[in-house]
């Protein structure tokens, strides 16, 4: 088996596994209960959080656990919407973000918050000019994510975070799931407010993230309880999955530098062979400084995903059509589109995205089996095109 599906979500750390394993049997107490086990428990969530701040070079109050990214976009972006409006009413995002803030934004605007959805250019990045010319007395809160999930695409969020430094009045929100682990990732030193985290994507447990709250910012909760998380996320704490999550974020931060060279050297591998197929075209940036070097994405245009992501799969290789949650739908990608892609490259992208684990061995296997099926398909493709 060959899985190539990374950026949908990532097999855990052995360790990870392990620490997990030894709370939920051993320390099972509520935090919050006042008795030894309670104590215990309590302990191992605070460790944890110092562990998080840690990799993040920030203070552990600023670390908030949630669910997972969802949440934590969902929380960053209704939380400062709500606590701000009086403030002003209108809200700065990109037209490619993951659909868990794109879907939290256009809930807004329902709601009556004024929404500006930024355009990128055929790469998918967000021009600054745009977004200066974008914001207003009224802006509160500008989220721009800073890897895009679907073609790896980095955003200049130093930069944006530079053109917001002067305006106290807008927060700003960066959506880092794919990013932690990858790139170096440093929230004060961006200039962010706000900042997303998902444990699953970098090898931990499903179910669980953290949101990073600058001290000063203030957020109102969505979820309303015992008043965990200093009352900003009611509910008993998952306390193996925050374990879990802490040991997966300092052992992915930790080898950040070794991910970011070996995955490299697998994208020139992937993309020198996708290159070679003439059916085939390679989205996004063509420089390798702007993407993310642990996803490729390429589109077989006129061919469905769905078709090539399947034969791929009988052949034991998992790769994704898109974003994991958006996929199933035969609609063309919302990010292709927005890049400018047309209907027939936007329907048909695929998504690798791979780690450590895998080897440029596997690499030129997949272009292999690749070059293969393309063949294969072609004849259909064909008949479909002269009816065109
Ligand atoms: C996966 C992902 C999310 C959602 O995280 P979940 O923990 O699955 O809810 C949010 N943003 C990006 C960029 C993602 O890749």
């Amino acid at each position: 088996m060959l899985y190539m599906d990374y950026a949908a979500t990532a097999p855990m750390y052995d360790e990870v596994i392990g620490v997990m394993t030894e709370v939920m049997k051993s320390h099972f107490g509520n935090p919050s209960s006042l008795h030894k086990l309670g104590l215990e428990a309590e302990q191992l969530v605070s460790r944890s959080r110092e562990t998080i701040a840690n990799a993040l070079c920030c203070d552990p109050n600023e670390i908030r656990f949630t669910s997972g990214g969802t949440e934590s976009n969902n929380l960053a972006i209704r939380g400062a919407a709500y606590r701000y409006r009086s403030r002003g009413n209108h809200l700065i995002t990109s037209s490619i973000e993951h659909a868990s803030v794109y879907e939290t934004f256009r809930k807004l605007e329902e709601e009556g918050f004024q929404v500006t959805y930024l355009p990128v250019d055929a790469t998918g990045q967000i021009r600054l000019s745009d977004l200066e010319q974008a914001l207003t007395n009224e802006t509160i809160l500008v989220s721009v994510m800073h890897v895009n999930n679907e073609v790896g695409r980095i955003q200049p969020i130093e930069a944006i975070g530079a053109m917001l430094r002067d305006r106290p009045k807008t927060l700003f929100h960066v959506d880092a799931v794919q990013a932690i682990g990858k790139l170096p990732v440093d929230p004060k030193r961006h200039g962010i407010d706000l900042m997303s985290f998902a444990a699953h994507k970098l090898r931990g447990p499903k179910g669980i993230g953290f949101l990073y709250c600058r001290r000063g910012v203030e957020l109102q909760p969505l979820l309303f309880g015992g008043g965990q998380e200093e009352g900003l996320r009611s509910g008993t704490e998952n306390v193996p999955a925050v374990v879990g999550m802490a040991k997966a974020v300092r052992m992915a931060v930790q080898e950040q530098p070794s991910f970011a060279a070996h995955t490299a050297r697998l994208r020139s591998r992937l993309t020198e062979g996708i290159r070679q197929i003439p059916e085939l075209l390679l989205n996004g940036s063509n420089r390798p400084e702007d993407t993310a070097p642990h996803i490729v994405h390429f589109s077989f245009p006129g061919m469905k995903s769905e078709v090539l992501v399947h034969a791929l799969e009988q052949h034991g290789i998992y790769v994704s059509t898109r974003s994991a949650c958006s996929s199933g739908a035969e609609k063309p990608s919302r990010v292709l589109s927005a890049m400018g892609a047309d209907p027939a490259v936007a329907v048909s992208g695929i998504r690798l995205s791979y780690s450590l684990q895998q080897t440029e061995d596997d690499a030129d296997r997949f272009c292999r089996v690749l070059k293969q099926l393309v063949e294969e398909l072609k004849p259909a493709m064909a008949g479909k095109n002269e009816r065109r």
